[in-house]
């Protein structure tokens, strides 16, 4: 890491990174071995350290005014999980790093996001209970991994259902699986507060229930984005200016319409999911961000090095 300094230093002025992030798992979790846990958090972390780390609102500002002298980064997490203040927070803190967490207001309190009850009751549901009432023909298997597979058809089956319609699929799944309560995994409203509170870090929205906003009607997506600004700035007693739309992807995720929706409801920037660096000429509802999905973090500065040429 050490030798790559100098070349990190010669990057392009004038580019802002914008890294996403979700959950940051305490351990490493066998039946969910993507996510990252603190320790893997920890290294990706440290990819940035050739980097200077910018609070994202002062980067966006500095970028327009042509004042970053290099590339820079800023982190961001989406969602609002506990995880984040928990595991993520403090890691963060330690090396001085600012960050700003996108968080779903529908979810704060509770229930958890409708894909991670999905993978709970199916990671804890009764084997041998029967799929069908949402249209799969299999069993609940015995085996993690088994578990695991299932689980991720049944999330892309049921992903771009309409909210209701998606709702209503996961309460068939859970009650076919009886799985045992899960344990909360979202911010409550105290919990929300305080991450707020923590020295460099900043909420923005990312609607009331993650939709997928392009298979949303005009008035739901309208409340849903709009509503998540007043929810979050009731609860927090500040301006949020930031949005991040659920999944992210342009056209297929979220449409014209719903740049529309997000700069009606007066947000500043919008981030989506879609891959590539920050630049002056970046359309500031559609500001695309990287992921760190290298498990080194050499790995990682070399793929935020490559991303700040491109
Ligand atoms: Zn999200």
């Amino acid at each position: 890491m050490r030798l790559l300094r100098p070349f990190l230093r010669c990057l392009p002025a004038n580019r802002l990174l914008v890294v996403a992030c979700h959950r940051v798992t305490p351990a490493f979790d066998p039946y969910d071995p993507q996510t990252p846990d603190a320790a893997r958090f920890a290294r990706q972390l440290d990819a940035l350290r050739g980097f200077e780390v910018v609070p994202l609102t002062a980067g966006l500002a500095a970028l327009r005014e042509g004042k970053l002298r290099r590339t820079s980064v800023a982190i961001t997490f989406d969602d609002g999980y506990r995880e984040q203040l928990v595991v993520a927070a403090p890691l963060l803190a330690a090396r001085g790093y600012p960050a700003t967490v996108f968080v779903s207001s529908g979810f704060v309190g509770g229930p958890n996001m409708w894909h991670d009850r999905l993978l709970w009751a199916l990671r804890e549901g009764v084997a041998g209970a029967r799929l069908d009432a949402v249209g799969l023909p299999e069993a609940v298997p015995v085996a993690l991994q088994a578990r695991r597979q299932l689980a991720e058809r049944c999330t892309a089956a049921v992903k771009s259902l309409p909210l209701l319609a998606r709702e209503q699929a996961v309460a068939l799944v859970e009650a076919a699986c009886a799985a045992p309560p899960a344990p909360r995994l979202m911010l409550d409203a105290t919990e929300l507060r305080e991450l707020a509170r923590r020295p460099g870090i900043e909420i923005g929205a990312h609607t009331r229930h993650h939709p997928i906003l392009a298979a949303c009607a005009l008035e739901e997506a309208r409340a849903e984005v709009s509503g998540s600004r007043a929810d979050l700035e009731q609860l927090l007693g500040v301006p949020v200016g930031l949005f991040a739309y659920p999944n992210g992807h342009e056209g297929r995720d979220f449409s014209e319409r719903d740049v529309g929706l997000v700069r009606e409801a007066g947000f500043s920037h919008a981030f989506t999911s879609d891959w590539g660096a920050v630049t002056p000429a970046s359309d500031a509802l559609k500001l695309p961000r990287v992921s760190l999905y290298r498990q080194s973090a050499l790995g990682n500065a070399l793929l935020l090095a490559r991303e700040a040429w491109r």
